[in-house]
């Protein structure tokens, strides 16, 4: 079939490899120009971490899953471009915080999407093995082995560099204006293909009124005195703060959430509390260098749910993909694909 996607962020990269593979006829619009990416999925960090998303109903966790289940296999057919990443998810919390602690505790135990015989309790000789840099300020932690995570970049970077080898349509610096059944509109032209599929996240708003974004803040340190080579997840009564790490000493910092569209730069308050989060994790963070400041929005429906809708033959809708689209991706792009008929 001839398909036009909307929207080159993690969905739109993810369905337009996938329906490349199964065959169809493809253009992708990105009303980015190319090298200049503004969407969610450049700003986060790529964990997929559906054991340890405290916040997410069971309906998502679930759907994590079996997404997670589909990042290896994908990350496989990009021919070494990107990797995927295991390690798992280390999780820790200062004495202070204990009653924080206690209440993740419960949360892992008495979820059914949870597999609890996947939990490690780990006391103070578990984590000196295990990952030593945290033994100096935490004597116990939760270790759960199958929480992955990749780099969004890196893998979008591949499944673009992949498609654009086989001759796809992709128009860059190309916004649609509108998405209908069987045609696509942009400032220039017009195309009449099978299905259009929109994909554009908060861009999708003036079509989809309830997709609203959500404020997210991270930082990326470079440090060099820091080794942590697995997820990690400090338990904070206030804020959580996550450390996913990059080659080279490089660690992605994250995340605030504020119920707020401005993407202006980082807030004070969010540096200094991701920081000194870190600080407190490690001291070797304290001589790491700030690399880069990232803010966005991510794209969330009123009940926080992704959700595909077919409005008539010929289009379809996929948008709130919120706090987890990076782990969501595969999945969604699954039910995607089980809609076009
Ligand atoms: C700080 C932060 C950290 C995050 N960390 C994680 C994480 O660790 N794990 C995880 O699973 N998720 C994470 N997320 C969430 C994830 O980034 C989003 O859920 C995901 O990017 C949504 O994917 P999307 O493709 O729907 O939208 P986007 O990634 O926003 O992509 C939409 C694309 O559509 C394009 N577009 C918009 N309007 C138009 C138009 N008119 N015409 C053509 N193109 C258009 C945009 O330029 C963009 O490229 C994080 C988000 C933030 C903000």
């Amino acid at each position: 079939m001839k398909i036009a996607i909307a929207g080159a962020g993690i969905l739109g990269h993810v369905l337009a490899w996938q329906l490349h593979q199964q065959g169809h006829e493809l253009s992708v619009y990105e009303a980015d120009p190319a090298g200049k990416n503004s969407g969610a999925a450049w700003t986060a960090a790529g964990m997929l971490t559906p054991n340890t998303e405290l916040d997410a109903p069971d309906d998502v966790l679930e759907m994590g899953l079996r997404s997670l289940a589909r990042w290896p296999k994908l990350v496989k057919t990009l021919g070494g471009l990107a990797q995927f990443n295991r390690g798992g998810c280390w999780v820790v919390a200062h004495q202070e915080d204990q009653g924080s602690y206690q209440h993740f505790l419960n949360h892992i135990e008495h979820n059914s999407v949870v597999d609890a015989t996947r939990v490690h309790y780990c006391n103070h000789e578990d984590l000196k093995q295990g990952q030593p840099a945290l033994s100096e300020h935490f004597s116990q932690a939760l270790y759960l082995p199958d929480e992955c995570w990749i780099d969004p970049i890196e893998v979008m970077g591949a499944i673009k560099t992949l498609l654009l080898k086989a001759g796809v349509a992709w128009h860059d610096n190309t916004p649609v204006t509108h998405c209908l059944a069987k045609k696509i509109i942009t400032e220039q032209h017009e195309e009449h293909v099978d299905w259009v599929i929109d994909s554009r996240g908060l861009g999708a708003r003036e079509e989809w009124p309830a997709v609203r974004g959500i404020r997210g803040e991270v930082l990326v340190l470079h440090a060099p005195e820091v080794n942590i080579d697995a997820l990690v997840r400090l338990i904070h009564p206030r804020y959580t703060l996550y450390v996913v790490p990059r080659p080279n000493h490089h660690y992605v910092l994250g995340a605030t959430q504020i119920e707020s569209e401005d993407k202006g730069p980082m807030s004070v308050r969010s540096a200094l509390e991701l920081l000194s989060a870190a600080y407190s994790l490690h001291a070797g963070f304290a001589e790491a260098r700030i690399i880069e400041l990232r803010t966005n929005c991510r794209p969330t429906l009123p009940d926080h749910r992704p959700a595909v809708i077919v409005p008539e033959k010929g289009l379809i809708r996929a948008n709130g993909l919120y706090r987890h689209g990076i782990l969501l991706a595969p999945e969604v792009a699954y039910q995607v694909q089980q809609t076009l008929v």
